[in-house]
């Protein structure tokens, strides 16, 4: 491993700690450049694992994982980078790299479809901040010692909401308001610890958390899921930490009262399946019940190729994962560098999942978790000359839109919902990004 970095796992590798990477010390000067400038701007976090373990550096810049963990020149438009670039370089005062590196970011809708705002539910009128409860048997919850991950990709803004987000000290009056909404709610079946990355708690912290969950008049939340991408940039959590196996412990007592835990793994290519202590880590948690699934947007420069997905599948399936979502990444951050087009990416899915097995076909996709719900792309064709995309709510603000098919005019440009134009009387609102979603199809 890295050396200078084997005791700053949890702290993100900065600017000026970036010499303690030997790899990039080694890397051309235009590359070097590329990730402090790019770096200024949308932060970038790393550690020894996947630096040593996870990047080919002899594929360096094209490779799936080092796109996916290092900043890249695309992220910026040449007048961005060239701003910054040159701020850097005549040295300028902090306050105004930060003046103009904010306004950057400001372009780049940090806050995508008010993501924490919405869907924040309320208990005896007063709002329970870090949760979301957008469809009736789910409840997502954030605690706010899980809010930062191991690692960051690339392509992912989700930091920006939590960053200046205060930590609550005290577990224990979050957990107070998830349990109380809880005992009102026996409509909610799973509880979905996300973040962030959840896993970036220690157990301790963690079982503060979990134990009031497991309470008898919550007999009705019979699923603890943990949405992680530990097992992908961290497997050490599960396997060498120094609290892993009182991970492993906190999960059988899950289990014992006769809940699931459904880990979902944040897994984007299969280079992430394919070391000996990521196998492990699978192999721990499988062995005491716990049951994987696995769920990634489709991201360019990563992911964008049939084969990756369908080597992905294979070797989860192999493992005993239980392929779950593919995603289309969210109109957030360096999004032009790292689209996919809805076509291309359904185009993707479509040659992937035909050369799987069944047991690989458990996975849906494309699939866009957007404001009215998460929108299936099922399908392109011909209907009565017209080209057109054939539409469904897995998930829906109306559980009554589920599974209903509905039509989009085919665009191989668009990248998201509110890019399509409705087809055939396709209820237009759900192509609105300022919608309100009244109930339709009455
Ligand atoms: C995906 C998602 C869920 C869980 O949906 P499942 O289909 O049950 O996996 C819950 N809440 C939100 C906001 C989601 O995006
Ligand atoms: S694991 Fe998830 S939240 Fe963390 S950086 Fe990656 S995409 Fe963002």
């Amino acid at each position: 491993m890295t050396e200078a970095l084997q005791h700053t796992t949890y702290q993100p590798v900065t600017r000026t700690s970036l010499s303690a990477i030997p790899q990039v010390e080694r890397l051309d000067r235009s590359l070097r450049e590329t990730i402090e400038v790019v770096s200024a701007v949308f932060p970038f976090r790393t550690n020894a694992y996947v630096v040593d373990h996870l990047i080919d550096w002899d594929k360096v810049p094209d490779d799936p994982i080092y796109q996916l963990t290092f900043p890249q020149r695309g992220m910026l438009s040449d007048t961005d980078y060239r701003t910054v670039s040159s701020l850097i370089r005549r040295g300028a005062p902090a306050a105004e790299l930060r003046a103009t590196v904010n306004a950057i970011r400001l372009r780049h809708n940090p806050h995508p479809a008010g993501q924490l705002t919405h869907n924040v539910p309320e208990l005896d009128g007063e709002p329970l901040p870090g949760l979301q409860h957008k469809y009736p048997e789910t409840v997502l919850f954030f605690p706010s010692r899980g809010q930062t991950c191991h690692a960051y990709c690339s392509y992912c803004f989700r930091w920006a909401q939590f960053v200046g987000m205060p930590d609550l000290k005290f577990a224990a009056k979050e957990v107070d308001g998830l349990v109380r909404y809880l005992r009102v709610h026996p409509e909610v079946s799973d509880v979905l610890f996300t973040g962030g990355d959840p896993m970036i708690m220690k157990t301790r912290a963690l079982r503060e958390y979990i134990e009031p969950l497991l309470r008898p008049d919550l007999g009705h939340v019979q699923t603890i899921r943990i949405g992680t991408k530990a097992l992908a940039y961290w497997p050490q959590r599960f396997v060498t930490d120094e609290d892993a196996d009182d991970l492993l412990r906190l999960f059988e007592k899950i289990i014992r009262s006769g809940r699931h835990v459904a880990i979902m793994g944040h897994y984007s290519h299969p280079r992430e399946l394919s070391t000996p202590v990521a196998q492990r880590a699978i192999a721990r948690l499988r062995a005491i019940g716990c049951e994987i699934r696995m769920q990634a947007p489709i991201i360019r420069h990563v992911n964008d190729s049939a084969r990756a997905w369908a080597s992905l599948w294979r070797q989860g399936v192999k493992l005993g994962l239980v392929p779950y979502y593919m995603f289309v990444s969210r109109d957030t951050g360096p999004k032009n560098y790292f689209e996919v087009p809805l076509a291309e990416s359904y185009t993707i899915f479509r040659k992937a999942y035909s050369q799987v097995s069944g047991l690989g076909r458990t996975v849906r996709g494309p699939v866009m978790s957007a404001t009215p719900g998460k929108v299936l792309i099922n399908g392109v064709t011909q209907i009565g000359g017209q080209r057109v995309f054939v539409l469904s709510f897995l998930q829906g603000r109306d559980p009554d839109w589920v599974k209903r098919p509905f039509f989009a005019h085919y665009d191989p440009a668009a990248t998201w919902l509110f890019d399509l134009k409705p087809a055939f009387g396709a209820p237009e609102q759900f192509f609105d990004p300022d919608a309100t979603y009244a109930p339709i199809w009455r």
